[in-house]
């Protein structure tokens, strides 16, 4: 059966995914990509379900939203493999 999301939520993704998480005792939301359980900003680990949305949240960490701003311009250049 597929699981069903609470409504008003956006969908929420697994491990395999990337986006935002709330690590335990953080107060903030950190980034972590896909199959990482390392945050950007290296400082903190999570293994749960991530969140590739809210972007623009204030809850956000700054270092994490920095890596990311940086990762995605790389992105967008084009960088070869
Ligand atoms: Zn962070």
């Amino acid at each position: 059966m597929p699981k069903r999301l609470p409504p008003g939520r956006s969908e929420a993704v697994s491990q395999e995914q990337q986006g935002w998480s709330f690590p335990a005792n953080s107060k903030k939301a950190h980034y972590f990509l896909a199959n990482e359980i390392r945050s950007l900003c290296m400082k903190w680990m999570y293994a749960g379900e991530r969140e590739d949305s809210k972007d623009d949240s204030l809850d956000n960490c700054k270092d994490c939203i920095k890596r990311l701003a940086a990762m995605r311009k790389k992105q967008a250049k084009g960088v070869k493999p």
